[in-house]
């Protein structure tokens, strides 16, 4: 059986895949730090506890040998933190994500799919985004995954690794199975602080700008559901089983939704009036994030299934719903 090291594998995005690949046939590790990641997300996975910035931990786990490929979640992904302490995202976006590189080379694994973002192109010139936009991040989490990019095509032009990066938009949704969901604390993603507020757990949901050039004046992202992500993952591996050269691919459903039409889904989709309060723009947002993922349908075979907001909400909030405590608490 092909074994596959997941890093941030007890995360949001990283558990969807690899309970998602471990349903396809594959053997999974999970590597985590629990800093973040909940250990019942891993659920009956194998869980190894350590950072992928530690050599020594990285060699305990590639010491068999038998690791087919690495796929890396491992990161911090907040855009206003990255805004207050850059050292931080640096540190582990960089560095550690650095050492897992070395690592990776030591033990001679070579296929990596990395779990990069849209953040690497800051505000676009052009909308849809492609792989080809200039890439002037915005916020040093942006700046922090593409100094990643760059430095695996470095070491790839010199050694075997085969890196591919998946640039996503914006993650959100839930296993539609309800097994997992999106549980981070504090909480700061726009979806997740709606349907808390939707619970009451909450008082209202601040908007963070009115004033974009967008038709409502609220920024405008593409989401993507985290199923579609974890299919995603799966295509690039086999495209680098079938030999395939290291590569960049947007992944969203390639329409935008504003802020506000966000909230307006998840009243619909909840039957909850969720109250809103506007508040000042969030500092390192860009205005409208919309993907072309023509490359990875063409490239990968890929196609997101859950491309309808309501429906990416509705499984969320089902899990929302039956955990509104999330995992641990
Ligand atoms: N957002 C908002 N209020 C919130 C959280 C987020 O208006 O309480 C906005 C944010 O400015 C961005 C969008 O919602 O335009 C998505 O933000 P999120 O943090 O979910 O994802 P990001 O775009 O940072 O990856």
């Amino acid at each position: 059986m092909r074994k596959v090291v997941v890093t941030g594998g007890a995360g949001y995005i990283g558990s969807h895949f690899a309970h998602f690949i471990s349903g396809k046939g594959y053997e999974v590790v999970i590597l985590d730090d629990l800093s973040l990641g909940h250990a019942k997300a891993a659920g009956d996975l194998p869980l190894a506890i350590g950072n992928v910035g530690d050599p020594r931990f990285l060699d305990s786990v590639f010491g068999g040998g038998d690791v087919d490929a690495v796929v890396h979640f491992a990161a911090y992904s907040k855009v206003a933190e990255s805004m207050t302490e850059p050292a931080k995202y640096y540190q582990n976006n960089v560095c550690a994500g650095l050492e897992l590189l070395k690592g990776m080379e030591r033990h001679g694994v070579n296929k990596l799919v990395f779990s990069s973002t849209c953040a690497l192109y800051g505000e676009p010139e052009t909308l849809p985004i492609t792989e080809e936009n200039q890439k002037i991040p915005i916020n040093p989490y942006g700046a922090t995954k593409l100094c990643f990019e760059r430095m695996a095509m470095d070491l790839a032009a010199v050694s075997t690794l085969r890196p591919v990066f998946l640039r996503y938009f914006n993650a959100a949704g839930a296993d539609p199975e309800g097994r997992l969901g999106e549980d981070h604390d504090p909480e700061t993603h726009l979806i997740p602080l709606i349907l808390q507020t939707a619970l009451g757990q909450r008082e209202s949901v601040s908007i963070f700008g009115s004033d974009y050039p967008t038709d409502d004046g609220s920024c405008v992202r593409d989401y993507i559901h985290v199923t579609d992500l974890a299919d995603a993952h799966l295509k690039a591996l086999e495209y680098l089983d079938g030999g395939g050269a290291p590569d960049a691919f947007n992944m969203g459903a390639g329409k935008g939704s504003s802020v506000l039409q966000v909230v307006e889904a998840a009243r619909r989709v909840t039957g909850l009036s969720i109250s809103t309060q506007p508040a000042p723009r969030r500092p390192g947002d860009p205005s409208t994030l919309i993907s072309s993922s023509e490359k990875a349908m063409r490239v990968l075979g890929w196609r997101p299934e859950y491309t309808d907001i309501d429906i990416i909400i509705e499984t969320a909030w089902h899990w929302m719903k039956e955990n509104p405590d999330g995992y641990d608490r």
